[in-house]
């Protein structure tokens, strides 16, 4: 049926979708609120497609059957508030883009490990010679992938605000990694917002479909043990225990996945350190499994896999101190996992733009394991404040050179400089990419 699609934000998502309901007949206009980028609009001069920047005209927006709305704009937004006062079903990307392919579609979320893992599953389809994309958060639009190209896999990463504006889609494979409090500005300040929206990952999901989760995550299990879920349980944990899919045991990955028992390999041998990706690595060989494939194959992935950049990277040694890149750590939970792999004496950057933290999930660890801290944001005073008293040197910077020098005077041989800053990073940074490449080059030029 054609309808009149207006597609709200034009960015990589929002451009993809243009492309898609054009493809498919429906009438489309696309309005941003902002500047359009020059790279989106000459898709959609090409592709004929009309817009509007700097404003949204509301009596265009408002004249039409279906809204797709780009993940960054706020369902509270007035035009979102208006439309909907209007019953005009407003949807995202992903659910628009998931009524035009039949592909099998494996979705990844969770507070953190999204990304990780979302390339921990790509690079294990890609290596087994399936016909497999990325999509979701990363890289090309999914909606623009299903408009231009013929794909058998999609390896979705979706974020909460992905997940909100999705009703009928339906994932073959949904994985869930962990809860923990994080853009709660954006669900009424209410924990319990946020945690309903990360489990709309396995709506419209049967018994032909799978669902994989940390079973050592409070919040999930508080859930799944509360409701009925459609999908097929597949549950990973750290220990051994009764129906886990993937579980260690003696250091090693086993798996039991559709009644075949296996062991995998050492977790010695996986290419990502740190427990958080011990998790990942086993949702990622769950999957793996799921769609059949041989445990070589998983085996190999999981230790030859290259790493997402800006995720604990290792950048160099000077003069026998590591440093360690993991810029995309914007949140407390993730610097914890940081903060627990590392070896040795570490001297921690922290700080940016605080999204409402709590740091007292840091204290314990701090005291043991981080000699300095040295911040580096435009308001340091909670950081200086919560860490008064466990550790002793915490000193202030505002640029990533200063930082990176400060850091490497107060180390020393043995010692790593983290960078994981538990904050995001517009204070002083366009973005965490740039946090985590200014980083590496004042590091480089020491
Ligand atoms: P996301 O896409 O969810 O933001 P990433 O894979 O980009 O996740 O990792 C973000 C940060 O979280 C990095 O600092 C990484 O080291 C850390 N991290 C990765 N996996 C996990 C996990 N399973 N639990 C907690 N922290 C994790």
């Amino acid at each position: 049926m054609k309808e009149r699609v207006v597609i709200l934000g034009a960015g990589e998502s929002g451009t993809g979708s243009a492309v898609l309901a054009m493809v498919k007949g429906h009438t489309v206009f696309v309005s941003d609120m902002g500047i359009i980028k020059d790279q989106y609009k000459s898709i959609l001069d090409a592709e004929g497609i009309e817009y509007e920047e700097k404003d949204h005209s509301y009596g265009r927006v408002t004249d039409s059957d279906l809204i797709i709305k780009s993940p960054g704009i706020a369902d509270d937004s007035d035009i979102v508030k208006e439309a909907k006062k209007r019953g005009i079903p407003v949807i995202s990307e992903i659910e628009f883009a998931g009524r035009y392919t039949d592909a099998f579609k494996i979705c990844i979320t969770g507070s953190n490990g999204k990304t990780t893992t979302t390339g921990l599953i790509y690079h294990i389809l890609k290596t087994a010679g399936l016909n497999v994309a990325v999509a979701g958060n990363v890289g090309e639009s999914f909606a623009m992938q299903v408009a231009r190209k013929n794909v058998d896999y999609y390896v979705i990463e979706l974020s909460s605000f992905q997940l909100d504006g999705m009703y009928e889609f339906k994932a073959d494979i949904s994985v869930l990694l962990n809860i923990t409090p994080d853009h709660l500005d954006r669900y009424n300040h209410l924990f319990d917002n946020y945690i309903r929206s990360k489990f709309r990952i396995i709506n419209n999901q049967d018994d032909n479909g799978y669902f994989i989760y940390w079973a050592d995550d409070p919040v999930i299990t508080n859930v799944i043990n509360r409701e009925k879920i459609g999908a097929r349980l597949m549950p990973f944990s750290l220990t051994r225990r009764e129906g886990m899919a993937a579980f260690i045991d003696d250091n090693k990955i086993n798996l039991l996945v559709n009644n075949n028992k296996e062991t995998i390999m050492t977790i010695h041998d996986l290419a990502l350190k740190g427990r958080h990706n011990s998790y990942n690595s086993m949702a990622a060989a769950i999957a793996g499994k799921i769609v059949n494939i041989r445990k070589e194959t998983i085996r190999q992935c999981l230790s030859d896999f290259a790493g997402v950049e800006h995720r604990l990277e290792s950048v160099i040694s000077v003069h026998g101190i590591n440093f360690i890149n993991d810029s995309k750590a914007t949140n407390v939970n993730s610097t914890w996992y940081a903060l627990e792999c590392m070896s040795g004496e570490i001297v921690w950057i922290a700080g940016g733009v605080d999204k409402g933290n709590d740091y007292s999930e840091l204290f314990e660890i701090a005291g043991k394991k981080i000699k300095a801290i040295v911040c580096l944001g435009k308001d340091n005073e909670k950081i200086k404040k919560s860490f008064d008293g466990i550790v002793n040197t915490i000193v202030e910077t505002d640029s990533m050179d200063e930082a990176v020098k400060s850091a490497y005077y107060l180390a020393s041989k043995g010692n790593t400089v983290l960078l994981s800053p538990a904050c995001a990073s517009f204070d002083l940074f366009t973005n965490y990419e740039d946090r985590g490449r200014k980083f590496k080059e004042a590091v480089r030029n020491l």
